[in-house]
């Protein structure tokens, strides 16, 4: 298949995007490495009359590691860097150990942390991994700029909170907790399949042992990334046994993920799939959380 016809355009700087933007927002889209957008338009299931193509925008492309242990990551930085680069490893580890789940590694030599964000695919594991992290992204327009936390960026299958004028400009992820412990794990049927389902786990403990913070975040059992937030407080000031991490696993698989089956799975085994992989990865999560104190 081939693309609607479309004019073509790129800018060398941001300031020249967001201008175009500001213009043709509406009609255009943004290319970024190309992975999905290409395929998209292949398919007409998105005929845009512009594209607005930003990998001559070299700012989008600087990946920073300042003083107070965050990571802030251009939109255009390639999924390749992110998954090489020490620097991500050291400062957002649940980046790293992610990064060869995504895709191929040709895939990820184009293609982009922003472009993934962007296109919220609800099996893809970046915004997953942004949602777990409680990464904040900077929206930019012409003449302005906001602020979205991961969580609130997400909105419905496909849907985020991007204007058709702004560009995802970069993106912030805080530090990890000093002694979190992390784990991402998810079933795809083929390495490099998009998930069946997915899951992404921190659990925080505090130099007894208790638990004060964990996260939860599901892959593909939902339109966006699904936090299972109200489930997770059952773990606060506990030592987490291997009982209540099946519990907590299980709870969240019946009341904080929204399943819908498809030719490779139903929602019954989706769900299923969904509570096996919590419990494995809270339990990981919490041996690193341990290993990381001495205890
Ligand atoms: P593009 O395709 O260029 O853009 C995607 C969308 O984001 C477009 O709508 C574009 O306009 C918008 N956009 C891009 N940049 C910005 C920006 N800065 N601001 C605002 N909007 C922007 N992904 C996974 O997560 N997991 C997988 O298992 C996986 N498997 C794949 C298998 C195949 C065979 C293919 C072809 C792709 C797969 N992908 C997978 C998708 C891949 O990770 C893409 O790289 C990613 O989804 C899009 O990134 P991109 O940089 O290529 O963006």
């Amino acid at each position: 298949m081939k693309p609607a016809p479309f004019k073509y355009v790129a800018p060398s700087s941001l300031e020249q995007a967001l201008e175009i933007m500001s213009e043709h927002g509406t009609e255009a889209k943004l290319l970024a490495g190309g992975q999905s957008l290409i395929p998209v338009m292949n398919f007409r299931l998105a005929y845009p009359t512009l594209i607005v193509d930003l990998n001559r925008v070299t700012e989008l492309g600087r990946l920073q590691a300042p003083d107070n242990g965050e990571l802030r990551v251009g939109a255009m930085v390639r999924q390749r860097q992110l998954e090489h680069d020490p620097i991500v490893a050291q400062r957002a580890p649940l980046v790293h150990e992610t990064m060869p789940h995504v895709a191929h590694s040709q895939i990820r030599n184009r293609g982009t942390l922003g472009g993934s964000l962007a296109h919220a695919d609800p099996a893809a594991e970046l915004p997953v991994i942004m949602v777990t992290l409680r990464a904040r992204f900077r929206l930019r327009k012409k003449g302005g700029e906001r602020w979205v936390d991961a969580e609130s960026f997400y909105q419905s299958l496909f849907t985020t909170a991007l204007e058709p004028e702004e560009i995802l400009d970069e993106i912030w992820i805080p530090t990890m907790p000093r002694h979190g412990g992390w784990a991402f794990l998810e079933f795809a049927r083929r390495h490099g399949d998009y998930a069946q389902a997915g899951v992404a786990a921190i659990i925080d403990l505090d130099d007894s042992g208790l638990c004060r913070g964990a996260r939860l975040v599901f892959l593909n059992v939902g339109e966006i990334p699904m936090a299972a937030d109200r489930t997770v407080t059952a773990l606060i000031g506990h030592a987490p046994s291997a009982a209540l991490i099946a519990e907590v696993a299980q709870e969240a698989a019946r009341n904080e993920i929204e399943p819908v089956g498809d030719i490779h799975a139903t929602a019954k085994y989706k769900r299923h799939l969904a509570a096996v992989l919590a419990e494995r990865a809270m339990r990981q999560a919490l041996t690193r959380a341990r290993e990381g104190w001495g205890l």
